[in-house]
């Protein structure tokens, strides 16, 4: 198969150095195995996503030397792609409603647990009792881990990056404990989660090799264990360093100061910004 690679950015803001690094490391590890690179917009969050913010991802990676296949995938084409596959879920009895709050969430981790309590973030189950059909506008959709992981034999997916390179075998006792119950559709506005989402995705553009920064690797576990319950191949991961600013921070969109765009209305070449994230040279 052809190596196969993507950037998948959102549109909620401008791209920053950090944007740069992944988008130029994915180019120049598919050119120097005769692959690809494909680009992704992964806009189905309407209440932060803009067209101006997509526009300027496509002149800043143009002005980068990027270049990619057309049509450009755009999440908000595919919504029912993901539909699909929650109903897929739904049918395996993996998934349920979930109405609690941040704050129930807190509140029920705060209270005495039977067993051993649970790390901060992982929703205590106070709902999974439930069913589908008691689902009601605004209710999250949550995968049942203990069942889903039940249902799968065992997995294991392939890491590249420097960080955590090898084969990762999912124990499913540390999948219950550090993972848990993870939200697939949002509660806010029914749409699903990114990690579904870019199993989807990866899938429906034949993805052989996701790249992308180290802030992703936790949620490679959940997205392999959604894509042995989808049928869907397991794609190789490289997960990078991130580029953090002086302070040691990682940059975020509002951080103005190190968008591409400044830099290159301050004169500085597409080379001048590989310099920068310490990439050298094009292919
Ligand atoms: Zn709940």
């Amino acid at each position: 198969m052809t190596f196969t690679t993507r950037f998948a950015p959102s549109p909620t803001g401008p791209l920053h150095l950090g944007h740069a690094y992944s988008a130029l490391l994915a180019q120049d590890m598919a050119q120097a195995t005769s692959g690809q690179l494909l680009l992704r917009i992964e806009d189905t969050d309407v209440t932060r996503c803009r067209l101006k913010w997509e526009q300027q991802i496509y002149d800043d990676l143009d002005w980068l030397g990027l270049r990619w296949q057309h049509p450009v995938r755009r999440q908000s084409e595919h919504l029912d792609h993901y539909d699909q596959s929650l109903i897929t879920l739904a049918e395996q009895g993996v998934i349920y409603p979930c109405s609690c709050s941040r704050s129930d969430i807190r509140a029920a981790l705060s209270a005495p647990q039977e067993g051993a309590s649970l790390p901060v973030g992982i929703y205590p189950g106070t709902c999974r009792h439930r069913s589908l059909n008691s689902r009601q506008t605004g209710d999250a959709l949550r995968l049942n881990m203990a069942r889903a992981l039940q249902q799968l034999k065992p997995i294991r997916f392939t890491e590249r990056g420097p960080q955590h390179a090898g084969e990762h075998q999912l124990a499913p006792s540390r999948m219950i404990a550090e993972i848990g119950d993870a939200v697939l559709a949002r509660k806010e506005n029914g749409t699903v989660s990114y990690a579904m989402a870019a199993v989807v995705d990866d899938a429906d553009q034949q993805i052989t090799h996701v790249i992308r920064g180290e802030d992703l690797y936790q949620i490679t576990f959940l997205q392999v264990v959604l894509q042995a319950l989808l049928n869907l191949p397991t794609p190789t991961y490289h997960h990078h360093i991130l580029i953090r600013d002086e302070t040691g921070k990682r940059l975020a969109k509002r951080d103005d100061a190190r968008a591409i765009s400044r830099f290159r209305d301050e004169g500085v070449t597409p080379q001048g910004i590989r310099n920068l994230i310490g990439l050298g040279k094009s292919g």
